[in-house]
């Protein structure tokens, strides 16, 4: 409490009592509370107390640079509070090199490179630099090095002004140095850090933070926020792919570098990639189309993956260069070793150090090397057959829990949690770990969440019933036609959003209309949503976003007040029904009997609160949520305040009239 730097309103005292009672018993605490309700600024205030009490350091992890945004701008408002000793509150945050290398902001070559591309690059680059040659090397790190007032100058303005990190990479831009380098030298001063999940999850880069901050993990408090986020994060982080495009650039590679060969056979780098295709290819035809062997399409199911019986890639290769495991060992060798001079190579000539047949020696080595239980091999195709590729998926996110275990405790949170064993469970985490769902601090009259019954986005019932799409269509243009507020329309996925699109009939509607694209850049994506943010400002006419559930703006982005005040959802996002989300439920009921509700219903619950949260930002805050799916009502235990609707307008208006 010493550090809140507001009244507080209702739960806030509460979260804060519960966090300083788990941090001093050193245990781990699992919690929701709604968006709005202060979460960041309540675990940020009790857990800086104790850990500046305690001599303790505070690792707080984001998903999205927003949230980090958020984090920083939070710490200022502790610091600013503060009557003395401000300079005791002292935070930065990092972001990915991606975003802090200025050389390669400005490079786009570069700016593709992975993290440990981007890391070898800039070892060259200021290896180059220190040599004694005046012009050679990264010129950001050049003026690190030699302007030692302007180094002084800008980390005096870091200290003082706490600015988030993209004000720092700004700033720095201008004056022509390193932020990164900056921020090494800053990050011993620092109580708390806030960083992307990939500074804590990522072996190599959370061991790079940890020298930085020259602590032990034991003397760290984790702070993970949208914690929803996390297990699917650490899935996709574990999880290896190797396509036929990525086999089609080592062919180009290794073309360039003399096409060298494997073993010591006649087996040349690229004729063992062509080799790999034509499994890969093979497999696809097998289990994804269903092709026989003597070339008769059985049956061409509309789905995009599909199981690898074990081992059968591996048999596979053995079979078709006639060899023996040991030798596919030592060809895997041989391709990592070749990757190495490749990347080498490229580093000297100062490009970024990528080699295409070094992914492709790890690649094999991993999936060799799998642990069978937690993965699922798998034969995708999501791209009409232009580029299959073989997918080694991990189920399992708990993967990670001995990291997390190395810290002093932890704090996980989220607006959207529920069902907080899951998460547990799905983390590893202990048993005994406190969860807690705080209630909505907001009154109940500020939203209201609708659902109606006669439509849906279930397939069979779209095919029996012609009519449903149409009464769908129905009911946006009639709430976008009555109710002169911005509207959000979510739709469960990109095809989904473009088929409505293609068919809508947007004439005759006095409002604005944006769009989410599924490849829009980050630049594009936030030009639309300040567009719609302002819409009405000027002339008075209100404006309609479409978009998707668990993309960028239903998952991140704030619209208080009159920014948004009615959210249309179109259909219930379930997952869908893939191999891999079969292999993922089937792995869940094994492991805890609850296969559906842990990978299908709470995952779609979460992904329909994220959507309907973005309506509340603050006590003053009012809006309507409708749910155009009669399934909704299966979702009633985690959205409480879901009501069926008979007549969709005329229960708008009712709640319009009497609480907005
Ligand atoms: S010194 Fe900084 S700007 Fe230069 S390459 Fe390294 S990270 Fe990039």
């Amino acid at each position: 409490m010493d550090l809140f730097p507001y009244k507080t309103r209702k739960n806030q005292r509460a979260i804060m009592d519960t966090i300083t009672k788990n941090l001093q018993s050193e245990d781990d605490f699992i919690f929701e509370s709604g968006t709005g309700s202060g979460k960041t600024i309540c675990t940020l205030a009790s857990t800086l107390s104790f850990a500046l009490k305690n001599n303790k350091k505070i690792i707080y992890t984001t998903r999205t640079n927003a949230q980090q945004r958020q984090v920083i701008l939070e710490l200022r408002q502790i610091r600013s509070r503060m009557e003395k000793n401000q300079d005791t509150i002292f935070g930065l945050g990092i972001q990915g090199r991606a975003n802090m290398c200025i050389l390669a902001r400005n490079n786009p070559d570069y700016a593709r490179g992975t993290a440990d591309e981007l890391s070898r690059l800039c070892s060259n680059e200021k290896k180059r630099v220190r040599s004694n040659n005046k012009h050679d090397g990264c010129i950001y790190y050049r003026r690190f090095i030699e302007d030692t007032n302007k180094v002084d100058n800008t980390l005096d303005w870091i200290k003082n002004s706490l600015p988030t990190a993209e004000e720092t990479i700004e700033h720095c831009e201008k004056l022509q140095i390193c932020p990164y380098e900056l921020n090494k030298l800053l990050i011993k001063d620092a109580s708390i850090v806030v960083v992307p999940y990939v500074y804590v999850f990522e072996n190599v880069i959370r061991n790079m933070l940890f020298d930085w901050l020259s602590v032990n993990e034991k003397d760290v408090i984790l702070i993970v926020d949208e914690a929803h986020n996390l297990p699917d994060y650490i899935r996709d982080l574990f999880s290896l792919q190797l396509s036929v495009w990525m086999l089609q650039n080592c062919i180009i590679e290794s073309d360039k570098y003399g096409n060298p060969t494997l073993i010591k056979d006649n087996l040349t780098v690229s004729d063992f990639c062509k080799i790999i295709i034509d499994i890969i290819r093979d497999l696809r035809d097998t289990y994804v189309y269903n092709i026989f062997e003597n070339g008769i399409i059985k049956n061409t199911p509309n789905r995009e993956d599909a199981f690898i019986p074990t081992n059968e890639f591996e048999i596979e290769i053995l079979s078709r260069l006639k060899t023996t495991s040991k030798k596919l060992h030592d060809i895997i060798s041989d391709l990592i070793a070749y990757g190495e001079k490749i990347q080498e190579y490229k580093q000297k000539k100062g490009k970024l150090p990528r080699s295409f047949i070094h992914k492709l020696g790890v690649f094999l080595e991993f999936w060799n090397n799998l642990e069978d239980n937690k993965y699922v091999k798998l034969i995708v195709d999501s791209s009409e057959g232009k580029n299959p590729r073989i997918e080694a998926y991990c189920l399992d996110p708990s993967i990670v829990n001995y990291i997390i275990k190395k810290f002093y405790s932890t704090i996980h949170m989220s607006g959207t949690l529920e069902p907080l064993e899951e998460y547990r469970d799905s983390m590893g985490l202990p048993k005994d770990s406190e969860l807690v769902a705080y209630p909505s601090p907001f009154s109940h009259t500020n939203r209201k969440i609708l659902y109606v019954n006669d439509v849906t986005t279930k397939y069979d019932e779209i095919l029996k019933d012609k009519e449903i799409i149409e009464r769908m269509k129905f009911y946006i243009s009639k709430i976008c036609n009555n109710f002169p507020k911005n509207t959000m329309v979510f739709f469960p996925s990109f095809n989904y959003l473009s088929n409505f699109k293609r068919d809508f009939n947007f004439k005759d509607m006095d409002r604005y209309f944006y769009f989410e694209e599924q490849k829009m850049s980050q630049s594009a994506l936030m030009e639309i949503v300040n567009d719609f943010k302002s819409s009405g400002l000027e002339d008075g006419k209100c404006a309609t976003l479409f978009s998707v559930m668990g993309g960028r703006i239903s998952e991140g982005m704030d619209f208080p007040a009159e920014q948004l005040e009615i959210v249309l959802i179109v259909g219930i996002p379930y997952p869908k029904p893939t191999a891999k989300q079969r292999g993922l439920q089937k792995y869940y009921e094994l492991k805890f009997r609850k296969g559906w509700e842990y990978t299908v219903e709470a995952p779609t619950a979460r992904k329909l609160l994220q959507s309907i949260g973005r309506l509340i930002r603050d006590e003053n805050d009012k809006g309507i949520a409708v749910i155009l799916d009669k399934r909704a009502n299966r979702f009633k235990k985690y959205i409480k305040e879901l009501d069926q609707t008979n007549n969709l307008i005329k229960d708008i208006e009712f709640f319009m009239k009497n609480f907005f």
